[in-house]
């Protein structure tokens, strides 16, 4: 690829993330198919494939081969910008404690925000559910998997009213959790996590903004402390990009 090939990818692949928001695209929806493209951009099939391929990376879209294959709308995941950020945060020489500080900066400042979210009906709902997919992790101690173990939080991040913020909580969230939390032993899955989660979501669901701030604030601080001791010093490290 030279680098004017590389350029009109650049470029298809702005009108393609266009074309998703424009219509509104879910998750999994399935894109034009590739010979469309060629004609609807007026371009070649290496640079559709290459403008696919830069938007696959970021995981805005996903690739399927063989017949039924094609183009599909992927997501906003937190984990993609979290791996792109670790490229970044590496070349910094940041480390897991910087990340961990920068969580314990704005996760609290999402939970006040969220208590103060005018649309009560949605803060109550979602609410319900984080508290269900906490109780059954609980009940049936399963082995968790991140989705469900960030649920809470991911809760907070879409109920605080603004995507940046809740989209940066939840980045360096992921960073801490697929770095150091998943390759920590799970011994007892601390229940005071749930207990914690409780009081934040009754704080939230009154309206109470300075306490919702404050548990959290606690909250964050007693989880980061445990898998401070957990991960024997792993939070001194420098973040490695993966
Ligand atoms: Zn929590």
């Amino acid at each position: 690829l030279n680098f004017s090939s590389l350029k009109t990818a650049e470029v298809i692949a702005r009108k393609i993330l266009q074309e998703i928001c424009d219509h509104n695209h879910e998750q999994g929806n399935r894109l034009m198919l590739e010979t469309a493209m060629m004609s609807e951009y007026n371009a070649g099939r290496a640079s559709v494939r290459e403008a696919l391929r830069l938007l696959e990376t970021q995981g805005l879209v996903t690739l399927k081969p063989g017949r039924h294959g094609g183009a599909f709308v992927g997501r906003t995941s937190p984990d993609h910008v979290g791996r792109m950020l670790t490229l970044f945060l590496q070349m910094l020489g940041a480390t897991y404690d910087d990340v961990a500080i920068c969580l314990q900066i704005m996760g609290p400042k999402a939970a006040e925000l969220a208590a103060r979210n005018p649309d009560r009906e949605q803060v109550a709902r979602k609410l319900d559910l984080a508290a269900e997919a906490d109780n059954c992790k609980f009940v049936l101690s399963v082995d968790v998997d991140q989705d469900n173990l960030l649920n809470f939080h991911r809760t907070l991040s879409s109920l605080c009213g603004n995507p940046v913020l809740g989209l940066l909580i939840d980045t360096v969230e992921s960073i801490i959790v697929n770095h150091i939390i998943h390759s920590t032993p799970p011994e007892d899955r601390m229940t005071w996590i749930h207990s914690d989660h409780e009081d934040i979501a009754d704080a939230i669901r009154s309206g109470d903004g300075p306490l919702a701030q404050e548990l959290q604030d606690r909250h964050l601080q007693n989880v980061l402390n445990h898998y401070r001791e957990q991960s024997c010093g792993h939070f001194t490290d420098k973040v490695q990009w993966r």
